[in-house]
């Protein structure tokens, strides 16, 4: 399945983790440089989901990317729950950055709006793309709950895929440690989906 392939990949480094534990609860002022960093975007509008989720964006999301956004959500709060997992299963709980692709398209060619980013722990693996890589989503921070996906024009399931796939490692944070710590790096194998 191409499109599992594609999205497979995201970033949830463990060094990262480790760094944002430290400044757990940490303001969404600190949250958001930290995206900025990343992206090297500057998030100017905020703005909200229909169903509460809160977006930083470069310019107005369209309705297309905040509903997508809503059913990745939907999505992942109904596997988390059929895991019994309970924490962190509200829209409001979420903190979604939307950031200019650093590519459109894929190395097949196909439409794939992907954010780069510094290869860390994938240096040498098949995702480097010579000291970065390209992944579809990655997670900034993991209290408050917060991650990074590239905006898209059409293709709006991939979307959808993306924020259930960065929501699980978020999910897992908060309800499961151990699978997450199992999970949060996918250097040396495994994907996504986690949860079934
Ligand atoms: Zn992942």
């Amino acid at each position: 399945m191409k499109l599992r392939s594609l999205i497979s990949l995201c970033i949830s480094i463990v060094v990262l983790a480790g760094v944002m534990a430290q400044i757990a609860d940490a303001q969404n002022r600190t949250v958001l440089n930290e995206a900025q960093r990343i992206s090297c975007d500057q998030f100017t509008v905020v703005t909200r989901t229909p169903n509460g989720a809160s977006v930083y964006a470069l310019k107005h999301p369209t309705a297309e990317m905040l509903t997508a956004i809503d059913r990745g959500l939907t999505g992942l709060f109904e596997v988390a729950r059929k895991n019994r997992y309970r924490s962190r299963l509200n829209y409001r709980d979420y903190t979604i950055y939307i950031a200019r692709a650093d590519r459109e398209k894929d190395s097949a060619g196909a439409y794939s709006p992907d954010i780069a980013v510094g290869a860390a722990q994938y240096t040498g693996t098949a995702y480097d793309k010579g000291g970065f890589i390209y992944a579809a989503g990655i997670v900034v921070a993991l209290n408050p709950c917060a991650f990074m996906i590239a905006e898209h024009t059409k293709d709006f399931d991939r979307v959808a895929d993306a924020v259930r796939y960065e929501g699980e490692h978020l999910v897992l944070y908060h309800n499961d440690r151990s699978r997450y710590s199992k999970t949060a790096d996918h250097s040396n194998g495994g994907g996504h989906p986690i949860l079934q």
